[in-house]
């Protein structure tokens, strides 16, 4: 097939170039240190997963699976979805390996890439990446507060300023309900006021009319009954617990009635952590509202493992969203060192050079020394040049009448000095060198 096109990376992905990929490594870092820290393990789950999972975890009325997963049927004729999120394929992959037989909780983090089709804009992908802490198995408060505080801990670790967290809860299948109606009655007045989705969404689950985007949705649910409220004892006093343990730890936080998540198998504490944005103008001064960004969020999930066809088993988790995380530290000047940092240039000379550069290149290589070369290149100039736009501290200059005499040219960058240096003596002197 010939084509004259010019390709591109499909529409809402981006590549991740090399001179970036310093800021994903520390990130990286960052998120598996603090995750052993606190006792999780690492987990890796398939890009692609039974739709099926999405659709019964995320209930008909999550936007994400109403119009937003990559679903696709296999030649096999099996019905897949690009993950879209992680929690449901953990949950999944615990139910599997009947991780329920370990001591519990299981914690669990991941960072991997998910999936949503949507108009793309600013800081919204459609292939975006995801770190994700997940605590099945206990339905204690103090694991709600210990995600949130990881939060702070992962933003305090990569030097982020001004973190701030909102929480509320959204009950339980006991008090739910009762809001519910209430909920109902307060909006069925109101009802051609709303938006188009929001019309829709009041049959199915009004709760999420308090999560519209939409100005006149959100201008109606100032007033609109608060879950807070109408929490049933159990849920009132699990959230008051989770709250004590987020004031022991010292972490600031805002209760915001109208937090309510995208997924329908959350249950009480929900979540979210955001950026203050200094940087960004018009916040409402009327109501402190600073711009902010939010960097991730998450909460309880008592019932998915049920809803995915497993035993009730608690659950909490939390994610990051590891491009706008990224995204901030840049802005926020936070440096991250580089990957690739070679200390010595080799240089060679001549047919003969070349060959035993090969092997000196490995035993350098070998002796931990990053070393870089320009094998293809001949002339010494073009040589030295690379070797000085790497900034690298010494070249190592090997030319046909040292290679006869199995000695090397040792150059320091800065000086230009140059001496003689043992072929067999060389990785030493150059480990020595380093060190000073
Ligand atoms: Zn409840
Ligand atoms: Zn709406």
């Amino acid at each position: 097939m010939k084509t004259k096109k010019q390709f591109q990376s499909p529409k809402g992905t981006f590549d991740i170039l090399p001179e970036d990929q310093k800021y994903w490594e520390k990130v990286r870092k960052v998120v598996a240190r603090v995750a052993l820290g606190y006792g999780f393990e690492r987990i890796d789950t398939p890009i692609i997963e039974d739709a099926d999972i999405y659709a019964l975890a995320g209930g008909e009325t999550a936007d994400v699976v109403e119009k937003q997963m990559y679903v696709f049927k296999s030649k096999g004729g099996d019905m897949l979805a690009l993950r879209p999120e992680g929690t449901a394929g953990v949950m999944r992959a615990f139910l599997e390996h009947g991780m329920a037989q370990l001591p519990q909780p299981v914690k669990l983090y991941y960072i991997a890439p998910m999936f949503r089709y949507e108009q793309p804009q600013a800081g919204r992908y459609r292939q975006h990446h995801q770190a994700g802490f997940e605590i099945i198995g206990d339905q204690d408060p103090v694991y709600d507060a210990q995600l949130i505080h990881m939060y702070l801990v992962v933003g305090e670790e990569l030097g982020l300023k001004s973190l701030s967290i909102e929480i509320n809860s959204i009950g339980c299948a006991k008090c739910r309900p009762t809001y519910r109606a209430q909920l109902l009655r307060y909006y069925r007045s109101r009802t051609a006021k709303l938006c188009k989705d929001c019309k829709r969404r009041i049959k199915k689950n009004p709760l999420r009319l308090l999560d519209c985007k939409e100005e006149k949705c959100e201008q109606m649910r100032v007033n609109a009954p608060n879950l807070i409220d109408h929490l049933c004892q159990e849920c009132h006093d699990h959230f008051k617990n989770v709250l004590e343990y987020l004031d022991e730890t010292g972490v600031p936080y805002v209760l915001n009635p109208h937090l309510v998540r995208g997924f329908d198998y959350y249950t009480k504490t929900v979540f979210e952590v955001f950026l203050e944005d200094e940087h960004i103008e018009g916040g409402n001064e009327k109501t402190h509202q600073r711009a902010k960004l939010a960097l991730g969020g998450g909460g309880r999930y008592d019932y998915l493992a049920k809803t995915l066809g497993g035993r009730e088993t608690p659950g909490v988790g939390a994610g990051l969203g590891m491009e706008r995380l990224i995204g901030v530290m840049k802005k926020q000047g936070i440096k991250a060192p580089p990957l690739y940092k070679p200390e010595v240039f080799l240089v060679q000379l001549g047919v003969l050079s070349k060959k035993k550069s090969l092997r000196l290149f490995e035993e350098l290589r070998k002796a931990g020394i990053v070393v870089a070369e320009a094998f293809g290149k001949d002339s010494i100039k073009a040589q030295l040049r690379s070797a000085d736009r790497l900034g690298v501290k010494m070249s190592l200059i090997l030319g046909q009448k040292e290679a006869i005499d199995g000695v090397i040219l040792l150059r320091e960058m800065e000086t230009g000095a140059q001496e003689s240096v043992e072929m067999e003596k060389v990785v030493k002197v150059i480990k020595e060198r380093l060190k000073k």
